[in-house]
């Protein structure tokens, strides 16, 4: 039943990549096979670091029919430009052909007749089985998780969460950041985060009263992986207080912070960061505007805008990882890193088809 055009890996010499040359080339390069789950996760490992990114998972468990957004206006230099391009704009700019996978993954549309053909997407035992496939070809692949996680549904709400929380535990990521779920209220939070096996990141998350870092929220941290000293820098929901009701967590204050954030850039290069990773929940157009004042940060995996990109963009020698919602998709990207400076990238955005994705058991 599901056929035509596979999603594929982008990859690329650095040479190429920051020469700006060789994108768009997304759909041509795929080849004409069926949808297998071997095809969809097939990858051929490079370099010598692997990043794992899903964001905005909405508390997300089971597959769902999902569709792409027909609009998405970009305002003043960014309209026109990606990701404000939908359906067959976007097709074209990516090659991609009407009615293959891609087509009905990544645009709008023909949604219900291609919603027959491929079926739901996401579903989060299906996303452990691809985390679980890349970390049996690369074993300490970082895992990193862009926030609105912990909140969406109504047994996420029932449970204060909880529900997401040990979910979410068992695929065992690396680090996090956050956005609605503050809306749990600061008690709430602090409850939980305490408790997290794994890192809760925010260069921009301060506490109120004494504008300084706040204590349970550390900027960044450092991840040795495929003999590479890798820093993950977490870049909250800066409007916080303005988008969500402020009083939930007095506490706390947010906004973007591109000073502190170059000085926390500073300070982990200074420390030997070979890798530095922003790990973000600002939307797209905020990390682009953020890419070109805040010098240094190798990759940032970009978060809250939903926008779900077959390829990164770059903005000067940083590269941006967008990677859906909802389940819906998980990006992989492999860094060959040497001396300190990214020599080139591979990277596939995986979509989670749920009917040829295997559960996790
Ligand atoms: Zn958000």
């Amino acid at each position: 039943m599901i056929s035509r055009r596979d999603f594929l890996q982008t990859s690329m010499a650095a040479a190429a990549l920051y020469g700006g040359s060789g994108f768009g080339n997304w759909g041509r390069l795929a080849a004409q096979q069926s949808l297998t789950q071997r095809k969809l996760l097939e990858f051929d490992t490079f370099g010598n670091v692997s990043l794992i990114h899903i964001t905005d998972i909405h508390a997300q468990l089971k597959p769902i029919f999902f569709r792409e957004p027909e609009i998405n206006i970009g305002v003043g230099d960014n309209r026109g430009q990606v990701p404000h391009v939908t359906g067959s704009d976007f097709r074209k700019l990516y090659g991609i052909d009407d009615g293959s996978a891609s087509a009905y993954a990544l645009s709008y549309n023909d949604f219900t007749a291609l919603a027959q053909g491929y079926g739901r997407v996401g579903g989060l035992d299906r996303v452990a089985t691809v985390v679980n496939h890349i970390r049996s070809d690369r074993p300490d692949a970082l895992l990193l998780d862009g926030g609105d996680t912990w909140h969406g549904s109504y047994t996420c709400h029932h449970t204060a969460g909880q529900d997401m929380v040990n979910v979410m535990n068992t695929l065992r990521p690396d680090a996090m950041t956050f956005h609605w779920e503050f809306t749990l209220g600061s008690n709430r939070i602090t409850e939980i985060v305490e408790k997290l096996p794994f890192a809760a990141l925010g260069q921009n998350i301060f506490d109120s009263e004494w504008d300084e870092p706040a204590d349970l929220f550390p900027p960044y941290k450092f991840f040795d992986t495929g003999g590479v000293k890798v820093a993950v820098i977490g870049q909250a929901f800066p409007y916080m207080p303005i988008a969500n009701p402020g009083w939930m967590f007095p506490e706390y204050s947010f906004g973007i912070r591109d000073e502190n954030m170059q000085v926390m850039v500073n300070e982990v290069r200074a420390q030997g960061a070979e890798l530095v990773v922003c790990l973000s929940h600002n939307g797209f157009d905020v990390d682009k505007q953020m890419a070109g004042i805040v010098k240094g940060i190798d990759v940032i995996l970009s978060g809250h805008t939903h926008d779900a990109l077959p390829e990164p963009v770059l903005v000067g020698s940083t590269m941006l990882i967008a990677s859906g919602s909802n389940g819906k998709f998980v990006t992989r990207l492999d860094l060959d890193v040497r001396d300190g400076e990214v020599k080139g990238f591979s990277h596939k955005l995986i979509p989670i088809f749920s009917d040829v994705i295997a559960p996790d058991p």
